[in-house]
């Protein structure tokens, strides 16, 4: 019997971690960090109900942290196997995980500044030194061949266009004549997503795992395109500076390459862009390095120079350079993680520019409960930033086109081609979102779906 427990990203949209348990060998499917709401990061810290040792091979999705976040941590209290990868992740997956570790040791520091931790001396979750061992395990693996990660358990990556690299795990434990078949969504991309490729259609298969970020919603007709001007051409208007919060890798490759196509089309004046974050300038050495992953037909131009180096940018790679953006006073384009404001650059630039109601803040992505970014959505009035409470007075916009992730409508139509499976798990979203989509597939399809519960565990056959 083969045994499938959702350790994580269930019922919550961060910590992905599925262990998937066949007679002769065990993979873990993700490793990744809780995120958001306290409650949750507390996780982080309690011990794995299952050996480290006795996991076979990690295999992963994509490198966001929601998802590789907890690789140091995991080899620390144990694990030696193989880390699958595709090639592109792999190199993701280092310059993530290095950022991680530092925000983890910051943490750590923090906590002892202010001596607010049970614990003393506070100690990180992982630090910078527990990050190399963990890279020295990472398998690069393309997409499109099976690999055998454990016994009977093999696997093949299919294109999840949800970033770089990123994935859908078509899953076969053949241990018997018939082949059990799973499938792992991964987080699914968006269609006609610019820079990435739509993603591959589901696997057949007798047991899904399929994400839902977005069960609930979906992020409107508008083309990102157009969205994009607009907010920067309002924000122009206001006469104050536009701050986008962005994650480092992805987002803000795209958030300059879509710049860079309105540029090229005068749809938004001669404006400077600042890209303020030394891990995005690692990421998109890594973009470039990997061209033929991108789909780049908005743009007129191709090929290296132009994909996400695009004019009018100017790099702040030292804190001093950072520092100096806040000298801007006027139409400038600022891009800065992270993405969801839990940390990192951005906090210093949202000091210096939520007071002023002529500056724009732009939030381009998901944001989870329990981070400054969901706030803001819900607009409160004040957010805290390094200790004190700054007064919200600049306009709060949304880019919601440009979301990694499908919304409702994308994910249906990613799932219809698929034939009915034995039973669907729903994942990766916050309980709403999970519960919409769970009812559309009950009701319009027939479907057996279940939203696992944290620890949950299934058996899982074949189909007769
Ligand atoms: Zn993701």
């Amino acid at each position: 019997m083969t045994r499938l427990t959702f350790h994580g990203a269930a019922e919550t949209v961060t910590g992905s971690r599925y262990l998937l348990e066949a007679p002769d060998g065990t993979i873990l499917v993700d490793c990744g960090l809780f995120q958001g709401l306290k409650e949750l990061r507390l996780r982080n810290w309690n011990p794995l109900p299952f050996n480290p040792a006795k996991v076979d091979a990690v295999v992963l999705t994509h490198a966001h942290i929601d998802h590789i976040g907890y690789l140091p941590k995991f080899v620390k209290a144990g694990f030696r196997g193989p880390i699958y990868a595709t090639p592109a992740t792999v190199e993701l997956a280092e310059i993530l995980l290095m950022d991680s570790a530092r925000n983890q040791e910051g943490d750590a520091r923090y906590f002892n500044r202010k001596g607010t931790s049970k614990h003393a001396p506070a100690l990180p979750l992982y630090d910078e030194p527990d990050v190399p061992p963990t890279l020295r395990l990472m398998r690069p693996t393309g997409r499109g061949q099976w690999f055998n990660p454990a016994g009977s358990i093999w696997c093949q990556y299919h294109d999840a266009g949800h970033l770089l690299g990123s994935t859908l795990i078509q899953v076969e434990v053949r241990d018997k004549p018939k082949p059990l078949r799973i499938t792992f969504s991964g987080d699914v991309g968006r269609y006609a997503a610019p820079l990435y490729h739509d993603p591959n259609p589901p696997p057949a298969c007798d047991y899904l795992i399929c994400e839902s970020t977005y069960g609930d919603r979906d992020h409107g007709p508008e083309q990102v395109l157009d969205q994009l001007a607009d907010v920067v051409n309002e924000s122009i208007r206001r006469g104050g500076v536009m701050l986008i919060a962005s994650f480092a890798v992805g987002r803000a490759q795209q958030l300059i390459y879509l710049l860079g196509v309105l540029l090229e089309r005068n749809r938004i004046p001669e404006i400077p862009i600042y890209l303020d974050s030394p891990m995005a300038s690692s990421a998109t050495k890594i973009f470039l390095d990997h061209v033929d992953e991108h789909d780049l037909s908005e743009s007129r131009l191709t090929g290296r120079d132009h994909v996400l180096e695009a004019r009018n940018v100017t790099l702040a790679r030292s804190a001093e350079e950072s520092k100096r953006i806040n000298n801007v006073e006027s139409g400038a384009v600022i891009i800065a993680s992270s993405g969801m404001m839990t940390g990192g650059r951005i906090l210093h630039h949202l000091k210096r520019r939520l007071p002023d109601p002529r500056n724009t803040i732009v939030l381009g992505g998901y944001q989870a409960a329990g981070t400054r970014g969901r706030d803001l959505q819900e607009g409160r009035r004040t957010i805290r930033v390094y200790g004190s409470d700054v007064p919200v007075r600049a306009h709060v916009a949304e880019i919601s086109a440009i979301s990694g992730h499908a919304g409702r409508s994308e994910l249906l139509r990613w799932l219809q081609p698929l034939e009915p499976p034995r039973r669907t798990f729903i994942t990766h979203g916050e309980l709403p979102s999970a519960n919409a989509l769970a009812r559309t597939l009950r009701e319009t399809r027939g479907w057996d779906v279940v939203i696992p519960k944290m620890e949950q565990a299934f058996e899982l056959e074949a189909a007769p």
